[in-house]
């Protein structure tokens, strides 16, 4: 690339594999001359008082800036005093929605080889709005809070995303015969949502029914929306049905456009250094962002030299049951590219 028409993203290495795993994807989106242009945050050794944390307020600006960010895991360090990084994230960036392509990747034999569906997860309120406290002595409670603001904007990036994707079904996953006013609510604005997407098919699916389908036939789902407990747990269950966290990328759509992806697995201590770590999983989180950014002919060809190359067999890391090292892997993914 010439230095024309550069787009600015902001990459988080972050702590543990993460600075491996992000070197691979630069290797790989240079060699694919990915018109990117990356700058840089790592965290901050100590907590920056107009964050409460230890990202930077300087970070923070970069994501804002650029509106395309990349993440590595970030571990939080132990102590008072500061919040944790990944909240500060989503709060900073109000990043609303949480999105989990999950496919089935041809050559890596899991249970099902049909998988092929979006998970999409309210990320901001639900169960996990943060408000509990003790009535009496042995009684506490609990406040799920779901908003119409929150529930209209989550459902409408669901379908916005189906039509923008060339999916065909919504799924809005509830527990409304129970919780009747919050998941009321929830399906409430879905279907007002969905009343202005006539193409696309809506359907709502109990939670513990859904469960059931989806271990027994995922094939059945297309694009799932839900509020935050709900996608915090069927997204990792999709994770489990094609082979676990180490493959599984995800992004973060925030307010006004923002679009934050990263890996949902952890900075892996147990392995950080050791040139092991798969860079599968990150590395299809900076394809979906490139699908963010609509430069879909990089971002096929990049997840083609993936797919083929776990597909081939010949060089995998060890959690994937080959022993090559990061590096080998991201140079065979170059090689087919
Ligand atoms: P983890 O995901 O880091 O590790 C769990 C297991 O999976 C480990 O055995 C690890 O070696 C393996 N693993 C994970 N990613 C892998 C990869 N790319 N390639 C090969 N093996 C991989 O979970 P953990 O140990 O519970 O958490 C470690 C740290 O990461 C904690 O500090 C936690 O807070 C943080 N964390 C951060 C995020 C995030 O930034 N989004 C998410 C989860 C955990």
């Amino acid at each position: 690339a010439s230095g024309s028409h550069l787009i600015r993203a902001t990459l988080f290495p972050g702590d543990g594999i993460g600075p491996e795993i992000a070197e691979s994807v630069k290797q790989v989106f240079k060699a694919a001359d990915v018109p990117i242009e990356w700058e840089e945050h790592y965290v901050g050794q100590e907590v920056d008082p107009r964050t409460q944390s230890f990202l930077t307020w300087e970070s923070l600006e970069s994501v804002r800036r650029n509106k395309v960010g990349l993440k590595g895991p970030m571990a939080t360090p132990i102590g008072k005093g500061h919040r944790s990084l990944n909240l500060t994230l989503r709060k900073e960036l109000n990043l609303y929605a949480n999105v989990r392509p999950c496919y089935s990747l041809p050559g890596y034999k899991t249970r099902y080889d049909d998988v092929n569906l979006i998970t999409i997860r309210e990320n901001t309120e639900g169960e996990y709005s943060g408000l509990e406290h003790q009535v009496v002595r042995g009684v506490v409670e609990s406040l799920k809070i779901i908003t119409r603001q929150a529930s209209l904007r989550v459902a409408e990036y669901a379908f916005h995303y189906a039509k923008t994707h060339g999916r065909d079904r919504v799924s809005a996953i509830h527990k409304a015969n129970i919780m009747q006013k919050t998941d009321g609510l929830f399906l409430k604005c879905c279907r007002e949502v969905a009343e202005k997407y006539p193409e696309i098919k809506y359907e709502e699916v109990v939670i513990d029914n859904c469960c059931m389908m989806l271990v027994k036939n995922p094939a059945l789902f297309d694009v799932l929306v839900m509020p935050n407990l709900y996608g915090d747990i069927i997204s990792d269950l999709c994770a489990g049905l094609i082979g676990g966290l180490g493959l599984t990328p995800s992004c973060n759509i925030g307010e006004g456009g923002i679009a934050l992806a990263e890996a949902v697995h952890g900075s892996a201590p147990d392995i950080a250094g050791k040139n092991l770590a798969n860079p599968t999983a990150l590395m299809l989180s900076a394809v979906t962002m490139l699908r963010h950014l609509e430069l879909h002919d990089k971002a096929d060809r990049i997840q083609n030299a993936i797919l083929n190359t776990i597909a081939e067999g010949k060089y995998r890391t060890a959690d994937l049951g080959g022993s090559s090292s990061t590096t080998d892997f991201t140079k065979a993914i170059i090689d087919h590219l």
